[in-house]
């Protein structure tokens, strides 16, 4: 065990240099192939990417490759990862960086977490590992080491503590090498401060860790359990018309931002059959006639449990929503696109 007279970096980064694991993406500083791994790498183990992120990377070298992916290329290369919705943010990340960057992946933070489908441990992991920016990237696995090397007795998934952990991990930081410090984090969480059986004895900063010294390390982190589902009947409208479907593109302030979705009250707002013409003139300044429902899918998100319920129409005036193609081009929400593979026939025609 090193002790307290470095830095908590510098303990950490000897440790790492001697112990890291030698993983594909850690060859690389090509942001776009970082940014592939950490995109695969969540809610999928280590051994399961490896073999498909050589694949992608060799089918798909950079973000202009990608964006002009097809769905069943974007499947296949994805096979094997499951969560496929992940690809499909990607690729509208891809398609960002194209139309926006000119197939450059930026390296400014800021523009970085403007991307979608970049959040703030993607943006911090990109920005330290490909350009060297002293940004942290929060996982599970530095948020565990992190409430445990502080003795952090309060619920870690909470607002205040998020907080405390990022301020934390960036006074850890190394200046000089911070890509290489957050993989060091990310690494001691997985191979030592492990959720279950952690080998403190192995640890290069046990020195000065509250959860060891006082006997907490099984206690910790502490987490508030998951809210009980709520189940939620939201409606939506489907349009279709010459020039596609009528939809709605989410803004910045929205959650999934840059996709469409069908209008509706949002999914996660419950709305009576009757309100849903009144909803979509307050929301979009659009007259829609409402009609019979076509078909009701089921969907997830977080705590609640949406059954979303798609109604026929016709448009008397489209207000601020727009016409989209059903292409593969068009970034249409999973919702969206579950009520289309119900209620849509192969050539796009409603099947009411
Ligand atoms: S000493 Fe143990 S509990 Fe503390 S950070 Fe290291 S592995 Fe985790």
């Amino acid at each position: 065990m090193t002790d307290t007279r470095q830095t908590f970096a510098a303990r950490l980064l000897h440790w790492f240099d001697q112990a890291r694991r030698d993983l594909p993406w850690r060859r690389r500083r090509d942001p776009w192939a970082i940014w592939v791994s950490e995109i695969m790498l969540q809610q999928t183990r280590v051994e399961a990417v490896r073999e498909p992120y050589e694949r992608f990377l060799q089918r798909f070298p950079t973000p202009a490759s990608f964006a002009a992916a097809s769905d069943d290329e974007l499947l296949t290369a994805w096979r094997g990862l499951g969560y496929y919705r992940r690809a499909r943010l990607l690729r509208v990340g891809a398609r960002a960086v194209v139309d926006q960057h000119g197939g450059v992946v930026p390296g400014d933070p800021d523009q970085l977490g403007e991307l979608p489908g970049i959040g703030d441990y993607t943006r911090g992991a990109v920005a330290s590992i490909a350009f060297g920016h002293a940004e942290v990237a929060v996982d599970g696995n530095v948020e565990r080491v992190t409430a445990r090397h502080r003795g952090l007795r309060e619920a870690t998934n909470t607002a205040p503590v998020r907080r405390t952990i990022r301020q934390t991990v960036g006074d850890w930081m190394s200046r000089a090498r911070p890509g290489d410090f957050n993989q060091a984090m990310m690494e001691l969480g997985a191979m030592v401060c492990t959720p279950t059986s952690p080998t403190c004895e192995r640890c290069p900063v046990a020195a000065d860790c509250i959860a060891r010294a006082e006997g907490l390390v099984a206690q910790l982190p502490v987490r508030k359990p998951p809210r009980a589902a709520v189940e939620v009947a939201a409606r939506v409208v489907l349009v279709a018309g010459p020039d596609g479907v009528l939809g709605h593109r989410l803004g910045s302030e929205e959650a999934n931002a840059g996709q469409v979705e069908l209008p509706g009250g949002g999914v996660l707002q419950s709305i009576d059959p009757d309100d849903l013409a009144k909803v979509l003139q307050q929301r979009f300044a659009a007259r829609l006639r409402i009609g019979a429902e076509l078909a009701s899918v089921r969907h997830a998100i977080t705590h609640h449990r949406i059954t979303l319920h798609a109604h026929a129409g016709s448009v008397q005036a489209v207000g601020q929503l727009q016409w989209f193609p059903l292409h593969t081009s068009v970034p249409w929400t999973t919702p969206s696109r579950k009520v289309f593979r119900k209620a849509l026939g192969a050539d796009g025609s409603l099947q009411a």
